[in-house]
């Protein structure tokens, strides 16, 4: 059995309540290990640990933390194979998607703040009489970064990174669905010269340890990705207490097909960003709008590639689409298409349960790739985040049309637009509600920009020196010379 411990002050340590949870490997069915459940204790002991840290650790220069972090990259980059092996097993994606594009990117997640550490600079403004003033960004001292399951490395690094860059203490809580690659990572915490207390890290469930985190009166600010529902009540419970909080939350987000875009590529592509990941990205394009003058054709030819999906075992290399991350989360993608059918949608590929003929997988969480045609902007399967490899396909006349379907849901987290016709793409960008959209591509990521999304997709932006900016507070001072 793999067990797992918490991670503070420095010291590997089970929950003080001696309870456990399970952890189980999404491809098999199997428990596998023990993961802490930790509550209101552990988080007492964390935000401690955190405490006695801060004032040595806001001291270090910035070129002191720079090396810190770079050398955590260091670390993922040595182990990149054994985190993708890890995470495939702990989220069921398959190991060729974990090792091209999760682990890379948490080493680059610690790589870019690093570097962010030693050039974040604050503004200063003089007045005409002589007057100067100058903000300081401070540190804030403790803080919560909460991370979902879905990019389960990726996700916990882009927040630990810029909040310990900018020199908070961290106490860090990744999903109690995926917690073993962050156990991993704390592992090497202190090879790395972080020192104890610096980074903390709790492994549990959401509404005990995670709901301890958010009601902690020391800790600063949260940052919290994860679903909409989850958002809301924390929301609810940080604000009387005056928190920050970043908010990246779910997604419906729309892919907008011209009749004058290169097809082979939105066709392409369109089909990655709706099924990558098993379809369990924010970002991910689950409602597909195509022009009606090459609709027909575009849907076969898109039935035609996501029947050809092969489902398979995370752990073989060969592999392109795994498992869904738990039975539960199966359950309720497969509950999402049974709601599809009686709003009236028309299965054009996949609809079920894949049953794998291999020993090993044949208890795992499997969902066929599923296209579904039929259903409006009105129905439920069109407006509720499904989070699974489901996405619908749409006709749309014009322009109009088209953006107001991709503006129908509660949502708005990304679109990506198809077309060749320039000013088309930038006035239908500037007319999307949405944080983000992608013109003839999707996920493409400069990690310097504004992350995040509009109403029920979150509040606040990650990113650059945004992160810099909500882990820090600004403090003016001016000066009469
Ligand atoms: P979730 O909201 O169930 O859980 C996310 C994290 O919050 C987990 O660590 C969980 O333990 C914790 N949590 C749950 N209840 C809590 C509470 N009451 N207080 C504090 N913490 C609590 O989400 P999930 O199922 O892990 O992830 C899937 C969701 O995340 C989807 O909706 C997806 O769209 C969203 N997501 C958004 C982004 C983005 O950047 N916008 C990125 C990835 C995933």
């Amino acid at each position: 059995m793999d067990d797992i411990l918490n991670l503070i002050g420095g010291e590997h340590v089970p929950a003080q309540s001696g309870k456990w949870l399970d952890n189980v490997e999404p491809a098999t069915g199997e428990v596998y290990g023990r993961i802490p459940r930790s509550g209101q204790d552990d988080v007492e002991a964390a935000v401690a640990a955190a405490r006695n840290a801060f004032p040595e650790w806001r001291s270090w220069a910035p070129a002191d933390r720079r090396a810190v972090l770079s050398r955590l990259a260091d670390k993922v980059a040595a182990h990149a194979e054994a985190l993708a092996a890890a995470e495939s097993k702990d989220n069921g994606k398959p190991m060729s998607l974990a090792a091209a594009v999760d682990i890379p990117r948490a080493e680059q997640n610690f790589r870019f703040y690093a570097s962010a550490a030693e050039q974040f600079a604050s503004e200063s403004h003089t007045m005409g009489d002589g007057t100067v003033n100058y903000t300081l960004r401070k540190p804030l001292g403790v803080v919560g970064c909460i991370s979902p399951w879905n990019l389960p490395l990726y996700l916990f690094t882009w927040k630990i990174a810029p909040a310990l860059a900018s020199g908070n203490c961290v106490v860090a809580k990744p999903s109690e669905v995926t917690p073993m690659t962050a156990f991993m990572l704390g592992q090497w915490a202190k090879e790395a010269g972080l020192p104890d207390g610096v980074l903390n890290i709790l492994h549990g469930l959401g509404p005990e340890v995670g709901q301890a985190m958010v009601d902690h009166h020391h800790i600063r600010a949260i940052s919290f990705t994860g679903g909409s529902a989850t958002g809301a009540a924390i929301s609810a419970a940080a604000a009387p207490k005056f928190k920050k909080l970043s908010l990246e939350l779910g997604g419906k987000n729309a892919t907008v097909v011209f009749d004058d875009a290169d097809f082979n590529e939105a066709l392409n592509t369109a089909v990655r960003a709706a099924f990558a990941n098993q379809g369990q990205i924010c970002l991910c394009g689950s409602r597909i709008l195509v022009q009606d003058t090459i609709y027909e054709k575009f849907r076969d030819a898109m039935v035609a590639k996501v029947s050809r999906m092969r489902i398979g075992d995370p752990a073989d290399p060969a592999t392109k689409m795994g498992a869904v991350v738990s039975r539960a989360h199966r359950d309720k993608v497969l509950a999402a298409i049974a709601t599809a059918r009686g709003e009236g949608g028309t299965i054009l590929c996949g609809g079920g349960r894949h049953q794998p003929g291999e020993p090993r997988i044949k208890n795992g969480f499997f969902v066929q790739p599923t296209l579904i045609e039929g259903l409006d902007h009105t129905c439920t399967t069109n407006r509720e985040e499904i989070f699974g490899p489901v996405a619908t396909i749409q006709p749309f006349h014009d322009e109009r049309e088209a953006l107001g379907l991709v503006n129908s849901t509660k949502y708005g987290l990304s679109a990506s637009v198809w077309t060749s016709d320039l000013k088309r793409a930038h006035r239908v960008a500037a007319g999307i509600d949405t944080g983000m959209v992608w013109l003839n591509c999707w996920l493409v990521r400069d990690l310097r920009t504004p992350f995040g999304g509009t109403r029920q997709s979150g509040v606040g932006r990650e990113g650059g020196y945004n992160s810099m900016h909500f882990f820090t507070e600004p403090q003016n001072v001016t000066v009469k010379l």
